[in-house]
């Protein structure tokens, strides 16, 4: 009898410490607690997660999430609510970036519609409250996988294999599980690479973001928590996202520094005083890509393993934790309910209920960036048209913000609505 078999608890494995891996395994632990086996293997445990400078926007629907899951109030302080946002549209050599579209930042009273807040700062939260609650955490990589009946025999690199009812594989956009399971993936290249790198500016952004189209695709700035110095003044800061043709991108990032400030300036503008980079800028190839099926057998996606989308609307990583929120409900209702956790019926229950909100969004923000990277006069008379209707009617601006909050769609998952599962 396999190890799996024999033993009181279920396990699930999941393959991929990034957030959404991560997220995941904490709330099957915190909702089914000795009721299950979770372990979490990453060979990137091993690494200190605050060398991970990227800042994500996370979403009012993921926050809750986070806080249900007691997360939240470990990192609230370092997270910069977004207040307000501006979306202008022009050309590098214009001399003025008339505003078309502006929102004010909040849903449901006083909530922000979004806080930005660094990968480091929240992985580290989250890797600690998996420990606390009694995650199995493995830093090694998962090497591969057999079905054999009612379990999955998952090998790890260095060759231990752990019997599993559920295999979730949460290792990323370029997942090697996802090809061994043998599922296809539809994806074509944008010809552009997000670059993102972290500003230093003198004045406070007092919560604004803001997004300039060009026509080599959309430059986002987005607010960081100001750092207080050792003198007591304050560091402003902000993250950008500055896409670009992906063939113009090497010769800019290995362009003598004063030359790329000159261009940072350029699209950043002045309006927050001097500027200069915190971090090193680093460039990231842009791609669409959604997996033919979400699940095989005793086998889940999960994140980027299931779709990777444009960073145009800062959406990707919502929706992996989306997907995390809506994998433990049905997991943990169907466990209650005595069900195998890897079973069929569950692992449709999940693809049903992600499918359509993954399709509409990687739709949305392909039809997006199509829409802004790009100089055509007449297309830019209509988008400019369509933005400036957009801003004088509050019942669409109200509906769009809800949107990018991710408190629209069917029923949210109960941990997206910050319901303890
Ligand atoms: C420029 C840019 C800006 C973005 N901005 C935003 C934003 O503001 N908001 C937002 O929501 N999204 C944003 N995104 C999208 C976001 O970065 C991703 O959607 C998110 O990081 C994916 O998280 P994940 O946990 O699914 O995968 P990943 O973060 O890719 O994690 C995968 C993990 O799997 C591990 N792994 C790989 N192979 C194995 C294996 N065999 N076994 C075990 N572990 C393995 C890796 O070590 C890694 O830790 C942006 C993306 C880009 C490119």
């Amino acid at each position: 009898m396999s190890a799996a078999a024999s033993s009181t608890q279920p396990r699930i494995v999941i393959a991929g410490g990034g957030l959404a891996g991560l997220s995941l395994a904490l709330a099957l632990k915190k909702a089914l607690a000795d009721g299950i086996d979770v372990v979490m293997c990453d060979p990137a445990l091993k690494r200190d997660p605050h060398g991970d400078k990227r800042s994500y926007a996370i979403a009012a629907a993921a926050r809750r999430m986070l806080e249900a899951l007691g997360v939240w109030n470990q990192v609230a302080d370092r997270a910069q609510p977004i207040l307000d946002m501006v979306i202008t549209d022009s050309r590098l050599q214009d001399p003025v970036r008339p505003t078309f579209l502006t929102f004010a930042g909040e849903v449901d009273g006083n909530e922000p519609f979004a806080h930005m807040i660094t990968a480091g700062d929240l992985t580290a939260a989250l890797i600690d409250a998996c420990r606390e609650s009694g995650v199995n955490l493995r830093p090694e990589g998962v090497k591969g996988f057999a079905v054999q009946g009612a379990r999955t025999d998952v090998t790890l690199a260095g060759g231990e294999v752990l019997p599993a009812a559920l295999l979730v594989a949460a290792d990323g956009g370029r997942s090697r599980l996802r090809e061994q399971a043998g599922i296809g993936w539809i994806s074509w290249p944008y010809r552009q690479s997000g670059i993102v790198a972290t500003i230093v500016h003198e004045r406070d952004h007092e919560g604004r973001a803001v997004e300039h189209f060009l026509p080599s695709g959309p430059f986002a700035i987005l607010p960081l928590k100001a750092e207080v110095q050792a003198d007591g003044s304050l560091k402003h800061r902000s993250s950008i996202v500055w896409t670009e043709r992906s063939d113009h991108v090497a010769a800019l990032l290995e362009s003598h520094p004063e030359d790329l400030l000159s261009e940072l300036e350029r699209r950043f503008g002045l309006q927050l005083g001097k500027l200069s980079f915190e971090t090193k800028p680093q460039a990231y190839p842009l791609s669409f890509g959604v997996a033919r099926r979400f699940v095989a057998e005793r086998l889940a996606l999960l994140g980027d393993a299931a779709h990777v989308i444009h960073p145009i609307a800062g959406q990707g990583l919502n929706l992996g934790l989306h997907d995390a929120a809506a994998l433990a409900e049905i997991v943990t209702d169907a466990m209650r309910l005595g069900m195998d956790p890897g079973g069929a019926d569950v692992l449709d229950g999940y693809e049903r209920a992600r499918r359509t909100d993954i399709t509409a969004m990687g739709m949305v923000t392909d039809g997006l960036n199509r829409l802004f990277s790009n100089d055509v006069l007449p297309v830019r008379l209509i988008r400019d048209l369509g933005l400036g209707l957009v801003d004088r009617m509050p019942g669409l601006k109200r509906f769009f913000i809800r949107e990018a909050a991710g408190l629209t769609g069917r029923e949210p998952p109960r941990l997206l609505r910050g319901e303890s599962l």
